[in-house]
């Protein structure tokens, strides 16, 4: 976790929301660090690019499809999305440190994209029945 929240000043300090993920390989009794990174959002332009997804599929195109002997850690509890990667990895466990709930409470990012429009609730269209 203190390598994840390194990640996240490094992000902070270029101008990108301060979220950093660590992903770790546990063989017998030996945890290694196999991807670390910082949020790219603001830089990269594109807002899927959470730092939880992108480790996870760095780490999936290494290691396999499904990651079982690995450990998640991010300084922010995974949103929606990044915890639907966390399940269809099979990555082995998930550590966060803030919760949403926090990040809600304090209004961590949601002053940042309320300026912006930013309309969370898609219209959704359902498909065919089987
Ligand atoms: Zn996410």
């Amino acid at each position: 976790m203190q390598l994840a929240i390194a990640e996240a000043k490094r992000a902070r300090d270029r101008g990108d929301y301060p979220i950093g993920a660590v992903i770790t390989r546990l063989t017998g009794r030996r945890e290694v660090v196999i991807a670390s990174a910082g949020n790219r959002v603001k830089t990269s332009g594109s807002s899927i690019k959470h730092v939880e997804l992108e480790t996870l599929k760095y780490v999936s195109s290494g290691y396999g499809r499904y990651l079982p002997d690995f450990v998640l850690y991010s300084t922010h509890e995974p949103c929606a999305m990044c915890a639907g990667a966390c399940v269809w990895s099979g990555i082995g466990a998930v550590v966060y440190g803030v919760s949403l709930k926090s990040i809600r409470k304090y209004n961590l990012f949601w002053k940042w994209n309320k300026p912006m429009g930013l309309d969370v609730s898609p219209i959704v269209t359902r498909g065919f029945e089987l």
